[in-house]
């Protein structure tokens, strides 16, 4: 189990406790407020990309020091986790509300509206995390043409998740001041932040999931498209045999691999299953 799901989920997943979701969160103004510069202070979010291009540069324990307090600060604020499809379902089973905006990352990488980010509730109608939305200036991201948000059914967004897995995107769900939390994502490693920065930068902003991938060599026959889309580097390919092979210590556990193996031969096991896993998050 992560940290969170022992610190907020009474050690069950802690992305699937409804409580963490509930309206009577965002009573707590800071938390309202931490939503609202969120999406409206994109200066912020650009100096947060400077802040990882300039660590880059520096010393060796100052980088490390520099990691730590960030990955701190982001558990306090705004941390994610990888979630497989299957949860992903499971969440639009229990909410009651979702809404569909552009995604923040998108906008500052790619300079594009990409809608690939989902506001979640209990309360119809989206609760107060609508209102929240509701109330920002509909240019926050784009400028005056952009869609704004948009209210779906958990069908249609389901249906979105997995078009969007077989785009090669990882899921992820995102608190804002845990234990709330408002967002689940679509997300990769060229454009997303929270994926550059754990990944490529190596400053931990989410947790691997609760799953690791297994790979049943029998089944496979080395036609290598699990790796093209992992975005982890967990996928290697030996020309001796023919076959693909999972290096686990590297595997996010989002399961966008199994979702393109056309001969079955990936699926996800529990991680803290799996010892040479278990303790790493
Ligand atoms: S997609 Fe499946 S069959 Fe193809 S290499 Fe990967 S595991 Fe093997
Ligand atoms: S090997 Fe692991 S990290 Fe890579 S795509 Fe598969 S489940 Fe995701």
């Amino acid at each position: 189990m992560c940290e969170f799901c022992l610190k907020h989920g009474e050690g069950k997943r802690w992305y699937l406790q409804a409580k963490n979701y509930s309206d009577d969160l965002l009573s707590d103004v800071r938390r309202r407020k931490f939503i609202e510069r969120f999406f409206t202070n994109v200066e912020a979010l650009e100096e947060d990309v400077e802040q990882l291009n300039r660590l880059e540069k520096a010393p060796a324990v100052l980088r490390g020091m520099i990691k730590r307090v960030i990955t701190r600060r982001m558990k306090r604020d705004h941390f994610g986790q990888v979630v497989p499809i299957e949860d992903v379902e499971q969440i639009f089973n229990f909410v009651n509300s979702i809404i569909r905006v552009a995604c923040i990352c998108r906008h500052i990488t790619l300079g594009e509206e990409k809608r690939y980010c989902y506001g979640i509730s209990l309360s119809p109608s989206g609760g107060k995390l609508g209102q929240i939305f509701r109330g920002l200036d509909k240019s926050f991201l784009n400028g005056p043409d952009t869609q704004g948000i948009e209210a779906v059914s958990g069908d249609v967004a389901l249906s979105d998740f997995r078009a969007h897995e077989r785009e090669g995107l990882c899921h992820t769900v995102w608190t804002f001041q845990a234990p709330f939390i408002g967002g689940i994502c679509n997300c990769d490693r060229a454009d997303c932040l929270a994926m550059r920065s754990t990944v490529t930068e190596s400053v931990p902003v989410m947790f691997r999931a609760e799953y690791v991938a297994a790979l049943d060599r029998d089944l496979c026959t080395g036609c290598r498209e699990c790796m093209r889309v992992c975005q982890f580097g967990a996928l290697t390919y030996s020309a001796s045999n023919a076959k693909a092979s999972i290096d686990r210590r590297w595997c996010y556990g989002c399961g966008i691999c199994r979702s393109v193996c056309k001969k079955d031969a990936i699926k996800l096991e529990e991680r803290r299953e799996v010892p040479v896993t278990a303790n790493l998050w």
